[in-house]
């Protein structure tokens, strides 16, 4: 998983004994919790509710063809994924995705692997010089690590957006909702021969009000955070210029002959029971379709979040507006999957401070920012989350603890 050294990645969850996965045991509550990545398991729950809703049986004969739709611009897309990737997006309305709307839908193993065949896709190959990438500070950690990982001749990190002022091409990445601060975002770059790449991960209902009907030339999103499947490994890309789409296809082809059918079949079941509940449930927050009952739970996490945070006197969060979403039909702020927590005046490196107290959250440093802050994410199990609080709550930056540490 990108960024994850130095951290501990969960120990493999115990299977049942008829094969389905069980609950997670619960953590020992003087352990170390590990709030660095963003590991959506706080879905599970309502998964594991669906019972065998969700299930599908895959037999030894299926799925064996590396081809899925020979005459497709993505060849290896499976078109029942095409079918549920478009209708989701339809009942949403939070981005333009029908066939009508003129656009392409290329799948990938994870949406980071479409950040890289993006960049493929999008360089000009007539430059003496890498085509500089930017995304405005604070920007997810792992474009960097994406771009600098094999020294591009094609592309090269320029870093901050707001700082990028040269007279070549560049590529801009928008990540909104944001990763890591959670707001919602415009290009910043205004400068010509540039291209945009709109990454739409946490625009669903559950995080954030749908405003508008995102309509962008090209837009990621992912499984990981739709609905949380993460371990499917699915990401989309909605790509406009056909020939674009084509080389963002070319990429995945060479890099890994395509995507796990698997895993696509997997990810058009769930995405088609989604939208059949929404449809059969209505989009009312009564009813419990996979939206209104995320958003319900990332609702109830942030109110418990801003009380630990007062109690603690020691840290602030951003404030984010209300916004009308079209959708839900309501009224709400943003939820976003992670907190931007900063420490008080105090303190110069929240996350060695968390750290202190048996907390892993990522450090404001790595992603363009001040090191006050850190990245928490807030889609970890309930108990993890728990502990959290408990922590956060007792923390008073400034305080003696008798033996002349400050706590
Ligand atoms: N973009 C953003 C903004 C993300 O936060 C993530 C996941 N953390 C990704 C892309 C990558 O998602 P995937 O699991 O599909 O590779």
């Amino acid at each position: 998983m990108c960024g994850t050294e130095n951290t501990t990645l969960p120990s493999r969850r115990p299977a049942a004994s008829n094969g389905t996965a069980r609950s997670a045991p619960s953590p020992d509550t003087s352990s170390v919790i590990n709030l660095d990545q963003g590991d959506p398991t706080m879905y599970e729950a309502y998964w594991r509710a669906m019972g065998d809703r969700c299930s599908l049986t895959i037999s030894g004969s299926d799925a064996m063809s590396y081809l899925s739709n020979p005459k497709g611009t993505c060849w290896f897309l499976l078109p029942e994924l095409e079918k549920s990737i478009r209708r989701i997006h339809g009942l949403v309305g939070n981005a333009a995705a029908e066939a009508e709307d003129g656009c392409y839908i290329v799948v990938g193993t994870g949406s980071t692997q479409l950040v890289n065949a993006a960049l493929y896709a999008l360089c000009p190959r007539d430059q003496p010089e890498p085509t500089s990438v930017v995304c405005a500070a604070p920007y997810y950690s792992c474009y960097q690590e994406v771009v600098e990982l094999l020294q591009s001749k094609l592309y090269k990190w320029e870093g901050d957006a707001h700082k990028f002022n040269k007279d070549e091409p560049f590529i801009e990445i928008v990540t909104t909702p944001n990763n890591p601060d959670g707001s919602i975002r415009e290009p910043v770059v205004n400068r010509p021969n540039g291209k945009v790449v709109y990454d739409l991960a946490y625009y669903w209902p559950h995080f954030t009000p749908i405003t508008h009907q995102a309509d962008y030339d090209i837009m990621l999103f992912t499984f990981s955070k739709c609905s949380g499947h993460a371990g499917s490994r699915i990401g989309w890309a909605i790509v406009k210029d056909k020939e674009v789409a084509a080389k963002m296809t070319k990429f995945v082809e060479v890099i890994s002959i395509g995507v796990s059918k698997d895993s696509q079949l997997r990810a058009a079941k769930i995405l088609g029971t989604i939208c059949d509940d929404c449809q059969t449930l209505g989009t009312n927050t009564k009813s419990e379709n996979f939206f209104n009952h995320a958003r319900r739970l990332m609702t109830e996490r942030w109110e418990k979040l801003h009380e630990a945070v007062k109690r603690s006197e020691s840290f602030s969060l951003p404030k984010y507006p209300k916004n009308y979403c079209r959708f839900s039909d309501e009224f709400f702020e943003t939820h976003p999957a992670f907190a931007w927590l900063k420490c008080n005046d105090k303190v110069k490196d929240c996350e060695s401070l968390l750290k202190a107290h048996k907390i892993l959250a990522r450090s404001g440093s790595r992603f363009g920012a001040d090191p006050a802050y850190v990245r928490l994410s807030l889609l970890g199990r309930e108990e993890v989350f728990n502990i959290f609080l408990e922590r956060l709550s007792t923390i008073k930056i400034g305080i003696s603890n008798g033996n002349g540490h400050h706590i």
